[in-house]
């Protein structure tokens, strides 16, 4: 466990982070690098505190990168779609503006989602959050509070 690390929390493969008084352990999230902790600004009485867990520069401009390369291929293939429509006909160039928006959706999900982790469940206290990587999950001590499948059986 690292200094200074408060209100995270290991609970088998996911982390619990306490809403109000996280202060992650200096890693990153995505992979499980040593990476500098964005200061926590305080809570803010009456709202929901972002939760920011820490993630590397490099980390961070992978996934810009990209999304990007996809983005700029489906603007490329809708961009040349009414010339293929004039050499090839109507299908290809229908194939091709499909493709192109596929990949602009993908570009999409791929902003949030190339990072591996995931929110699962989040209550007014706590966060959970699941695919951290294995050297970050090491780095936290474990949870004694409820599973998350306890919770929410409760909750439904
Ligand atoms: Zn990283």
């Amino acid at each position: 466990m690292l200094k200074g690390t408060s209100g995270v929390y290991r609970s088998d493969d996911m982390i619990v982070v306490e809403r109000h008084r996280q202060q992650f352990p200096s890693l990153c999230l995505s992979c499980g690098g040593v990476c500098a902790v964005t200061e926590v600004a305080p809570p803010i009485p009456g709202t929901r505190s972002k939760l920011r867990p820490p993630v590397c520069p490099a980390c961070n401009s992978r996934r810009g990168r990209v999304a990007k390369i996809i983005a700029m291929a489906g603007v490329a293939m809708i961009i040349a779609a009414p010339a293929i429509y004039f050499m090839l006909g109507i299908l290809p160039a229908v194939v091709m503006l499909l493709t192109g928006v596929t990949d602009l959706g993908i570009a999409w999900w791929l902003r949030g989602h190339i990072l591996r982790f995931r929110v699962l469940h989040e209550d007014e206290q706590y966060v959970w959050i699941a695919g951290a990587h294995p050297d970050f999950l090491a780095a936290l001590p474990s949870w004694h509070g409820m599973k998350l499948g306890e919770l929410q059986g409760r909750g439904n």
